[in-house]
């Protein structure tokens, strides 16, 4: 995000009206950091989606070609935008994105922890 000093890396930024004012910024520079926890953001942003997405018939459902996709049928009936649902899978995708990788960084961090520790409890027993 620009701090006023001219520091802008934003190439390809989306802006999603949330209503009240408010509005969600979505840009490369923001992912990690804005997207953190935006499960919630993203159903307010998208909450005409979020709402149908609930009438689908599996809960994990992509709203791709999934039977029973209370989404893609009210875009089929032309009740919804395609390119809402398009933006609202996008930003879920790299919600997801995100938060995989920062459990892949956790794991590991993790596991360096264990070995140190190991490795100190080894240390204790052969010292003793
Ligand atoms: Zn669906």
């Amino acid at each position: 995000m620009s701090d006023g000093k001219g520091r802008h890396t934003t190439t390809d930024r989306e802006m999603f009206p949330l209503g009240g004012g408010a509005t969600l910024i979505d840009t490369p520079g923001l992912r990690g950091v804005g997207m953190w926890d935006a499960d919630a953001g993203i159903a307010a942003a998208f909450s005409e989606v979020d709402d149908l997405a609930q009438h689908c018939r599996f809960t994990d459902c992509a709203h791709e070609t999934e039977p029973g996709c209370a989404v893609r049928a009210a875009v089929d009936s032309e009740e919804l935008d395609a390119r809402r649902v398009e933006s609202y899978r996008k930003l879920q995708r790299e919600n997801e994105w995100v938060a995989a990788r920062a459990d892949a960084r956790l794991r590991r961090e993790k596991a360096l922890e264990v070995k140190a520790v190991s490795r100190a409890l080894r240390a204790y027993y052969r010292d003793r």
